[in-house]
């Protein structure tokens, strides 16, 4: 299954524990600030271990609720 995610970099915290849950590597640090001074993750469709699956874990893993899913 492909699947896809989007960040809501508004949202995000910088904890980075969506990172260590995406065994693929689709979750990626980013470099720009969002408002509340956090430097937001960013999704990157061909990680370093394939591409993202819709597999969820990550948004499960994220305290702030800022990710979502979408399957295809
Ligand atoms: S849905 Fe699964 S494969 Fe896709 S970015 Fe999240 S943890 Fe990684
Ligand atoms: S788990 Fe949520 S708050 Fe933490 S870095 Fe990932 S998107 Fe940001």
């Amino acid at each position: 299954m492909k699947g896809e995610i989007k960040i809501d970099r508004e949202r995000c915290k910088e904890c980075h524990l969506c990172i260590h849950a995406c065994k693929r590597g689709n979750i990626v640090p980013g470099k720009e600030y969002n408002a509340g001074g956090y430097r937001a993750v960013c999704f990157v469709q061909e990680g370093a271990g394939g591409s993202c699956t819709g597999c969820a874990l990550c948004a499960i893993a994220c305290p702030e609720a800022a990710i979502e899913v979408y399957r295809g």
